[in-house]
């Protein structure tokens, strides 16, 4: 991190859309991190936190958005979308498919994704879920940023350890980093501020889109 930039204290986003399917994603408009995690991670907290705006994950959370891709415009430029929960208990195995199936195309056919964000549960991370999606985006070499949440059910000492334990696991994946956070208390944020502000200034080639080059496919070996 650049010490001598000031870093704003939030990113300013405001919803534009939701989108089933690759389809009907919005025209590129610049860079976009997407933010994933099993449900109940804290994935809609950490949303909120981020842009100071309790309404943000409020629409994502809306009936009939949960499944969806939310797409937020950031004020300083780039997007944000909030990708389904995965493991939603409401949702049938029928629907859980369909949506997976979306976020894998996505993620694998989106030319302006330049990263990700992971959201675990500090005290249960890298479950079956998590590990899919960080062996995946190592191997498209795609940055992802894992969040180790509710940090603050842990002593310090603890939170050290298991951030340790994680990267150490992933030591050999250069483009996975982990740190950890607390959505309730706002730690971690400058952080990861500077890690989203970094990636949604990152060029895209908007030319590419028609092309659509996947980065690999989710759930598959290169
Ligand atoms: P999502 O399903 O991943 O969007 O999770 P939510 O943001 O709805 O959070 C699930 C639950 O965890 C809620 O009760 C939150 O208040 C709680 N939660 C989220 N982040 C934190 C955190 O950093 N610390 C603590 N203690 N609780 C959290």
């Amino acid at each position: 991190m650049t010490e001598n930039v000031s870093l704003p204290e939030r990113l300013e986003a405001t919803f534009l859309t939701s989108a089933p399917d690759l389809k009907r994603c919005p025209p590129n408009g610049g860079a976009e991190v997407a933010f994933a995690g099993r449900s109940n991670a804290g994935k809609s907290s950490v949303l909120n936190q981020l842009t100071g705006n309790r309404r943000t994950a409020k629409v994502s959370k809306t009936p009939g958005r949960t499944q969806l891709m939310n797409f937020f415009d950031v004020r300083t430029g780039g997007r944000m979308v909030d990708l389904p929960g995965y493991g939603y208990a409401k949702a049938g195995k029928e629907a859980q498919k369909n949506w997976q199936n979306a976020v894998n195309h996505y993620l694998s056919y989106r030319d302006a994704l330049v990263g990700i964000v992971l959201v675990m549960d500090i005290r249960h991370p890298n479950q079956a879920f998590d590990k899919q999606m960080l062996d995946w985006a190592s191997a498209s070499e795609l940055p992802i940023r894992v969040l180790l949440n509710k940090a603050d059910k842990l002593s310090n000492g603890a939170q050290k350890q298991e951030l340790n334990k994680m990267r150490n696991l992933y030591k050999e994946h250069p483009t996975v980093s982990f740190q950890t956070f607390s959505a309730s208390r706002g730690t971690g944020k400058p952080d990861l501020i500077a890690t989203l502000l970094e990636w949604l200034s990152l060029p895209i080639d908007a030319e590419d889109a028609e092309e659509a080059v996947p980065h690999n496919e989710l759930g598959r070996q290169p």
